[in-house]
């Protein structure tokens, strides 16, 4: 079996109830198997950046996980196509998202799956959820998430609720 590490996933949902898609996507995340949903954000509303449409839901999840990346990845798309994620094209709108942004130490660069999240550590709607459940956690290459966060002004994102 692997060895456990925590990995922290990015949710985001900005057609139909976003709310009650991304409650049930954390949900269905503390039910993956070999994991442990161990921290949840606050939910957060952005206007859309790289994407279309309404304005986006937003949240981060920590889970302790002995699931590989590749598995834990396969296992959140699972999650998309339950409700409804379909891929017209790129950027479209979208019923949920599930990005890996972390997933330990693991560094990798493939055709499915690059770790850490590529684009991460530039997006409010990621950092400011992640600051708020792991604000000393450090971003391989670019430093502690609170820091990240707090540095990047302009990028419209709001709490909105527990
Ligand atoms: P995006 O989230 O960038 O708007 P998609 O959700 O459609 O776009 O993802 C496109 C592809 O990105 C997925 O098919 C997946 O294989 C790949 N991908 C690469 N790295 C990651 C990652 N860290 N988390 C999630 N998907 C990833
Ligand atoms: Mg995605």
């Amino acid at each position: 079996m692997n060895p456990s590490v925590r990995a922290h996933v990015g949710l985001g949902a900005n057609l139909g109830d976003a709310r009650a898609t991304l409650t049930q996507a954390l949900a269905a995340l503390a039910a993956l198997p070999d994991s442990r949903l161990v921290g949840a954000s606050s939910l957060y509303r952005s206007a859309p950046v790289d994407a279309e449409g309404p304005d986006f839901i937003n949240a981060v999840a920590a889970i302790d996980t002995t699931l590989g990346p590749l598995a834990l990845l396969q296992a959140l798309q699972r999650i998309e196509a339950d409700h409804g994620r379909l891929r017209p094209y790129r950027h479209a709108p979208r019923t949920l998202d599930l990005d890996l942004l972390l997933h330990g130490a693991t560094r990798m660069a493939g055709p499915e799956l690059t770790l850490p999240h590529p684009r991460g550590h530039l997006r409010a709607f990621v950092l400011h959820p992640l600051a708020e459940i792991a604000p000393d956690l450090v971003w391989p290459g670019h430093g502690r998430v609170a820091a990240l966060a707090a540095a990047l002004q302009g990028q419209a994102i709001e709490r909105i609720a527990p």
